[in-house]
């Protein structure tokens, strides 16, 4: 990866270490030949320019999911408030602004497409599928599982759907995507292919191909 893409991506305010984040760019080349790419939880954006990079390279586009409004754990008194993400005028959490400046000092704007709104409303209406889901919003149970029930069957066989914040051992960490991420092994549509840190990479099975029937019959007709 670039290495001035991976220096802005380390002062991107977030919570991506590298090491998870060069998986990331490396998951989006990947699966990048086979769609578009889609993240819940754009925030300030570090995620985005990992994933963005591959995407980029790999020829398609990502498109960043988030209300811009913070988790709960990102309010103010909460663990993880940062008050430089604070809307001076209205006293509110809002990223919106400097993941828009990250993205454009990534030179990503053509890759990266912003979605503002909260991820079950978009997911409701949503129709297109992705090569790769990264799911890293809201942490609560309900909301991993709705992230996950809303997401996953956009994947398309071959492709990835990626978590963040696993972690086996309760000590180190909340146990919500963990339990939601057992339940996506469980259910056999998907099966991990890499672990690296809190990241989980799992890879839609079945045929890649399948999923080009419609486009090759298409084809056949012309
Ligand atoms: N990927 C980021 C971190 C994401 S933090 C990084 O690399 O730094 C989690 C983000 O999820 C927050 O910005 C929050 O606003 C967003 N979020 C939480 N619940 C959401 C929901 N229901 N819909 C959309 N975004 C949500
Ligand atoms: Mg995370």
């Amino acid at each position: 990866m670039d290495p001035r893409l991976v220096r802005l991506a380390e002062h991107t305010i977030g919570f991506m270490p590298p090491n998870e984040g060069l998986v990331l760019y490396r998951a989006a080349l990947q699966a990048g030949p086979l769609g578009a790419l889609l993240e819940i939880g754009s925030y300030c954006g570090k995620s985005a320019v990992y994933l963005g990079a591959g995407a980029k390279e790999a020829g398609t586009i990502l498109f960043s999911v988030d209300h811009h409004r913070g988790s709960e754990e990102q309010q103010p008194g909460q663990e993880y408030f940062d008050q430089r993400v604070v809307d001076p005028t209205t006293g509110r959490v809002d990223t919106l602004l400097l993941f828009r400046r990250t993205i454009d000092a990534a030179g990503l704007e053509d890759t990266v497409v912003p979605i503002v709104g909260r991820s079950e409303i978009v997911a409701r209406r949503w129709t297109t599928p992705v090569a790769l889901v990264f799911i890293d919003g809201g942490h609560s149970e309900e909301s991993v599982r709705s992230d996950f029930e809303g997401w996953a069957p956009h994947v398309v066989r071959g492709g990835l759907l990626v978590f963040h914040d696993i972690y086996p051992d309760p000590s180190k960490g909340g146990q919500a995507p963990y339990r939601v991420y057992s339940e996506a092994l469980a259910g056999g549509d998907f099966e991990v292919a890499l672990a690296e840190g809190s990241l989980r990479v799992l890879k839609r099975v079945g045929d890649p191909l399948r999923d080009f029937v419609p486009t090759r019959q298409g084809l056949a007709a012309e």
